[in-house]
């Protein structure tokens, strides 16, 4: 019975072979699975960098934006060029509509920003406007703003109005950031 002994070893042998290929096929996914993980890591600790430097632009941008916005009078008047901004006269704000009806209030001389806060924000962690304020800080800052626009009397802008609907067709404000 040499033949069916040959066959019995090829068989075995096929079967060490089959078992070696198995192996090495699972050692090089592994070696690929390992690759593509620290590509990965490396991918992702380079986005990491690359925010953090965004983070700190804009927070240099809003550093600088504030510095120009500080003892600001809002008011027409002084020098030019004077800092602080010495305006005696009538308040400079102006005041645009968004489309959904929140106010943007600005400054014509030093250009200080605020959008009217959205009330359903007002508990969202961790919420800052575009210029980094908290809702407390840009309320603050809207509520003082508006004052100098309602005395200084400046038109108010307006671009087209919508009215954004929930599914059961109540109109609420959406959020703008
Ligand atoms: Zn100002």
């Amino acid at each position: 019975m040499a033949g069916s002994a040959a066959v019995k070893m090829s068989a075995e042998e096929i079967e060490a072979e089959i078992q070696r290929v198995e192996l090495e096929t699972k050692t090089l996914a592994l070696e690929r699975a390992k690759e593509e993980n620290e590509q990965w890591k490396a991918r992702k600790a380079e986005k990491a960098k690359r925010n953090a430097v965004t983070q700190s632009d804009l927070a240099a941008d809003r550093r600088k934006e504030h510095a120009k916005t500080v003892g600001c009078r809002h008011r027409q008047g002084g020098f030019q060029d004077s800092f602080p901004k010495k305006g005696k006269g009538d308040p400079c704000i102006s005041a645009h509509k968004m489309p959904f009806g929140e106010l943007r209030l600005q400054c014509n001389r030093c250009q200080l920003e605020v959008y009217e806060p959205n009330p359903s924000q007002r508990n969202v962690k961790g919420y800052r406007d575009k210029h980094g304020r908290t809702w407390d800080e840009q309320k603050e800052v809207y509520d003082k703003m508006l004052e100098f626009w309602e005395e200084g009397g400046l038109h108010m802008s307006e671009g087209p109005q919508f009215t954004a609907l929930t599914a059961e067709g109540i109109p609420f404000r959406p959020a703008l950031v």
